[in-house]
């Protein structure tokens, strides 16, 4: 695996190499961060629990390693892939809730972006594009136990209930991308739902950036065309167990809710998601970002 990414590194562009970011001409060229040895010391773990699997059904480009994180109630294996070898750390969530399938959607518009950037933005952006796929396969928000991924997380308000989990990560899902987690240290978290009322917006968990990283991606996802974005810090209903929560407001992670509308048209919903990452990844270069080895374990 560290082989692949020193290759996708090399192929991409060496340190001090200026990339012009072709996708999009609009946006001035970039030049790939030199990394210090610290820094190139700090780079995340490889995934735990990783059986190789070469790459991401159908949609992530020959050459990004991927790997098997853990697998859902029935069996089917959550996979991850990684994008860019940088010290800015993004771990991004394509479906957690099974029905909620634009964000899911859209990564195969987004994948050769990152293919293409992240090292350009110095960054390295983990992708679990599908962490329900028992939910997804049955078109139902929950697991194939029935239990909301989204509140089933160890945060300090987790309420133990038949629909949420009898204990914080009972969910082989949610264990599976906690300790994920847990050995990547993401900067920002990222993870796209879709909602019938109010939508798009996004939504956010957490300290500094968290508020200026939302509207990042707001308003490049509204410049885009990609709909009629808005920040929303507050969802309006409890959310006991939720990702947000444990990540966000307990662990410190910068954490962003995309909520897409429910039946987001599809060419709308990829330039939001091209956009709206471009733009958290630009802005993750402010002066209020801290990296995770710069908080306190
Ligand atoms: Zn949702």
């Amino acid at each position: 695996m560290t082989r692949t990414l020193l290759v996708a590194a090399l192929f991409l562009g060496g340190c001090g190499t200026t990339l012009t970011v072709v996708s999009d001409p609009s946006e001035p060229p970039v030049v790939a961060i030199c990394k210090t040895p610290a820094e190139r010391a700090a780079r995340p773990a490889p995934m735990v629990a990783g059986t190789p699997v070469g790459r991401i059904p159908t949609t992530a480009p020959p050459g990004f390693p991927a790997g098997t994180i853990g697998r859902s109630v029935n069996g089917e294996p959550i996979v991850a892939t990684d994008f860019g070898s940088g010290p800015a750390r993004v771990y991004l969530i394509g479906l957690i809730h099974g029905s909620e399938t634009p964000g899911l959607e859209a990564l195969p518009a987004l994948q050769p972006t990152l293919a293409h950037e992240a090292d350009a933005w110095g960054a390295t952006v983990r992708v679990v594009a599908n962490m329900n796929p028992d939910g997804h396969a049955r078109k139902r928000r929950g697991n194939a136990r029935g239990v909301d991924l989204n509140r089933n997380w160890p945060a300090s308000n987790f309420r133990p209930s038949r629909s949420w989990g009898r204990e914080p990560a009972s969910e082989p899902e949610v264990a599976a991308v906690l300790a994920d987690m847990r050995s990547f240290r993401p900067d920002v978290l990222i993870v796209f739902h879709s909602i019938s009322r109010g939508g798009p917006f996004v939504n956010f968990d957490g300290p500094h950036p968290a508020p200026r990283l939302a509207a990042a991606f707001a308003d490049a996802a509204r410049a885009a065309g990609g709909g009629d974005w808005t920040v929303v810090p507050d969802m309006g209903y409890p959310t006991p167990g939720s990702l947000g929560t444990w990540a966000g407001i307990d662990s410190g992670i910068p954490t962003l809710t995309i909520e897409f509308e429910s039946r987001h048209p599809h060419d709308a919903a990829a330039r939001a998601t091209i956009a709206g990452v471009r733009g958290v990844l630009r802005a993750m270069d402010g002066p209020d970002t801290v990296r995770a080895e710069e908080r306190s374990p």
